[in-house]
């Protein structure tokens, strides 16, 4: 069984070609374009290159296309991605404008160009279904609640994989089996105690900290928007509410220029005033450019809050795992969220800690009562794992929550 999963940007198109024959799980190809101009001519492109390469005869050797979609009114988990479905995340658009759009506009080409196979979304607030009411809130009135203003959480594909890679990194299958089925039976599968609570930390471009209790999350840094949360890369993360009315009305921001401004130069890029990506920041920084320190410093204050959160809220803390870009691949930034947290458990070995790049290791001291580890996520394979159990068993997948 053939799964593509398209990556879709406004100006990028990336994919992975997975194949489960035999139960195995084998990339087959990845490529991606980007500075794409035309959506439809890179989908060609891709499909020629996948034939080119042998992976695939015809496109009907797709068993499906999957994506990575952020989110869509009254619709979450793994869905078919019909007329409907589509509509859905239409509605939604003025929360993620950074991202529906340009899926929804992917998801159409796809149907046109492959009218034959599936097209299925697993949602990335799919893994927060089970979150608790009180992890939803805002002191909003009930009518912006019912409306979608809410947290919904994100990077579910990232965090699940988190969730489960770490359980079996750390001897607990019970709970890495929780995870694995965990969009099957919402959680039924049984696990022993003690329960086993990680702190999954992704961050990239766009970064979210995740509370995961027994495989379950309880809770991302993102809420209602994938503008929340920590600060990202070029978006703003979590702002006073009132902020936006005071510089309209003080500064003559419009509403779109306000909206522009917090999605394009706010977040690492807006403090800095330097770049989006945190290699040039630290390149700056260590050329004496002080609000380049001053965003680094603000990114690794605002991480230590939002592990606090988590630490308190599952009581302490068996694993804290870094993934993504930064997560990944920069220790001194690891090195600083970590530092002074003796008192809470977490202790890093430093020379592992910096000779950890992109790949699974354990960075914790060895008396470090948290286990504190690298482990690089793999999104794309969350998705082609989800829609080939959607593709097994559609009515077992199919989720729709009242909400939203
Ligand atoms: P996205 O969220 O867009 O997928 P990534 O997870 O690749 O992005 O994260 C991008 C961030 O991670 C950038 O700030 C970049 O500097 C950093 N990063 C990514 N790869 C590396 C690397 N190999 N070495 C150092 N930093 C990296």
């Amino acid at each position: 069984m053939k799964i593509l999963v398209a990556n879709l940007g406004s100006t990028s198109l990336k994919w992975r070609l997975f194949d489960f024959a035999n139960g195995a799980e084998r990339l087959l190809h990845k490529g991606g374009f980007e500075r794409v101009a035309n959506h439809s001519q890179a989908i060609e492109d891709c499909l020629a290159q996948l034939k080119t390469a042998g992976a695939i005869a015809t496109e009907n050797d797709l068993a499906a296309v999957g994506f990575k979609a952020v989110l869509a009114k009254g619709v979450n988990g793994c869905v078919r991605l019909d007329e409907a479905a589509v509509q859905a995340m239409e509605a939604f658009n003025a929360i993620a404008p950074a991202h529906n759009p340009p899926y929804i506009a992917g998801i159409r080409l796809f149907a046109k160009r492959v009218p034959n196979v599936p097209l299925v979304a697993l949602f990335e607030t799919a893994f927060y279904q089970w979150i608790t009411d009180a992890a939803t809130r805002y002191g909003v009135p009930a009518a912006w609640h019912e409306a979608g203003v809410r947290r919904w959480g994100f990077h579910g594909a990232s965090h699940k994989f988190i969730a489960e890679r770490s359980a079996e990194l750390l001897g607990r299958e019970d709970v890495a089996a929780r995870a694995r089925n965990l969009y099957v039976d919402g959680g039924a599968t049984p696990v022993r105690e003690p329960a086993l609570r990680v702190i999954s930390c992704h961050l990239g471009g766009s970064s979210s900290i995740a509370g995961i209790r027994n495989g379950v999350a309880i809770g991302n840094s993102l809420g209602m928007s994938p503008q929340s949360g920590l600060p990202h890369n070029n978006r703003v993360g979590d702002l006073d509410a009132m902020a936006v009315p005071f510089m309209m009305r003080t500064q003559g921001l419009s509403l779109d220029e306000a909206e522009r401004q917090l999605c394009k130069d706010g977040g690492l890029k807006g403090v800095s005033g330097v770049s989006n990506d945190i290699r040039d920041i630290q390149t700056a920084a260590e050329q004496g450019n002080t609000a380049a320190q001053a965003a680094i410093d603000f990114f690794v204050h605002e991480v230590r809050r939002w592990i606090g959160a988590y630490l308190a809220e599952l009581n302490g803390a068996d694993a804290l795992v870094f993934t993504a870009g930064i997560g990944e691949n920069r220790g001194e930034i690891r090195a600083a969220i970590c530092s002074q947290l003796d008192q809470l458990g977490i202790a890093i070995d430093a020379a592992k800690n910096c000779s950890t790049r992109g790949q699974e290791a354990v960075i914790s001291a060895p008396d470090s009562r948290v286990k504190v580890m690298v482990i690089p996520t793999n999104e794309e394979l969350v998705v082609a794992r989800e829609v080939k159990r959607f593709l097994e068993n559609p009515r077992t997948w199919q989720r729709t929550t009242l909400n939203g």
